[in-house]
């Protein structure tokens, strides 16, 4: 039995991150200034998108991507139940109501089927989340969307680095937000960021993230400057501190080595597990590029997730469940969501499990977790 835990995913932070926020710590700017600047754009470098906005977390992302779209309270937007809270709660935030659809059973993705069974004269949007990494199946999305009139949003809070066709995830909803919460593809211990190509929805949700003010701290700096600003709209606080930008921009740099770790990794774990009868192996469509945030299995019939989930984590393997669907939570029983119109998300969330993922992680660490799979098997 292994003597450390390892968890489903660590940070994964090097001197050469710590040096760059270490500058900033020591200069007269440590708060949103020119490292946000320099972070923004490297984001929209690095996904080919128009505008990027460094914010606080992928939450306030999705947050001012709504906001800035503009919809009349109990205006409605379809998301997945399969995904962390802060997704649909980003709904709520703006007065309109979160309408869950299915998932596939092989990605664990927005169902595009089920979205469109789910839309009425109120839909205004869909918020698609590319599940541990592997995008969503955007043609078919975009299409629907296009087809009723409806803003795309996607969740790419593990898909920075992925690619639907060839394009780099960032470009091809009307936004994109994305995460650099500490578990997160890459880090700034927290943090997001929104990607668009809409200079409309890019110049509001700039203001959203700051109050609503037209003016950044930045733009008011210096001899040449003038003290003036107004308040346009109803924001909020977003920012990110500078010493957090500069470790994004360091981390960013080295997205694509972690995301080939993780993928190396993963061909072991298919390979081997594949050989494991009662383990059902991730699905890669082809025509996608996986930016493997999280490695998760469906257990076959008869195994009882909980127990196994429990006997791994005796033998020190941090396993993990994504997700809890959405309804089941005590907030959300206000809505009278009904279970049994999920059958899908139902099945997959009775016989998921996340297994160990990380950069920081060795074939030696998968080999002990496969073992440890073959032993709670048993
Ligand atoms: C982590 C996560 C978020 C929230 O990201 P934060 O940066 O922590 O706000 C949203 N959606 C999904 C799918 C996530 O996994």
């Amino acid at each position: 039995m292994r003597k450390k835990f390892i968890s489903y995913a660590v940070p994964c932070i090097g001197d050469d991150d710590i040096k760059e926020s270490d500058k900033v710590l020591r200069s007269d700017w440590i708060a949103t200034g020119p490292k946000q600047e320099e972070f923004s754009n490297a984001i929209s470098k690095y996904t080919n998108a128009n505008h990027s906005i460094a914010v606080s977390s992928c939450t306030a992302a999705l947050d001012i991507a709504i906001g800035a779209m503009n919809f009349a309270p109990e205006s409605e937007i379809i998301t997945t139940p399969f995904t962390f809270a802060a997704t649909s709660n980003a709904i709520l935030y703006n007065r309109c109501k979160p309408v869950f659809a299915d998932i596939d059973k092989e990605t664990r993705n927005i169902d595009p089927k089920s979205i469109e069974k789910r839309i009425t004269k109120k839909t205004k949007a869909v918020i698609y989340v590319d599940y541990a990494g592997h995008p969503c199946e955007m043609d078919e999305i975009k299409e629907i969307a296009k087809k009723h009139g409806l803003y795309t949003i996607e969740d790419a809070a593990h898909s920075i680095g992925a690619e639907y066709r060839g394009r780099k995830i960032g470009s091809i909803a009307d936004v994109t937000a994305f995460s650099f919460h500490a578990l997160k593809n890459i880090t700034t211990g927290e943090g997001g960021a929104v990607s668009t190509n809409d200079q409309n929805l890019y110049e509001k949700m700039k203001m959203l993230m700051n109050h609503g003010i037209d003016k950044s701290a930045m733009d008011r700096f210096g001899k040449e400057a003038d003290y003036g600003y107004d308040m346009k709209m109803l924001g909020k606080n977003y920012r990110m501190t500078d010493f957090q930008c500069a470790i994004g921009i360091s981390q960013l740099r080295k997205l694509d080595s972690f995301i080939k770790i993780k993928s190396k990794l993963s061909e072991f774990y298919d390979e081997e597990l594949s050989k494991i009868v009662g383990i059902e192996i991730p699905e890669v469509k082809p025509h996608v590029k996986h930016a493997w945030h999280l490695y998760t299995v469906l257990l076959g019939g008869g195994i009882d997730r909980d127990a196994f989930f429990r006997k791994m984590r005796t033998m020190n393997i941090g396993v993990n469940v994504h997700y809890i669907p959405i309804y089941n939570f005590t907030y959300y029983k206000q809505f009278n969501i009904n279970k049994n119109d999920f059958p899908i998300t139902e099945d997959v969330y009775r016989r998921i499990i996340t297994l160990p993922l990380h950069a920081k992680m060795t074939k030696e660490d998968a080999k002990d977790v496969i073992e440890a799979v073959r032993t709670s098997l048993n």
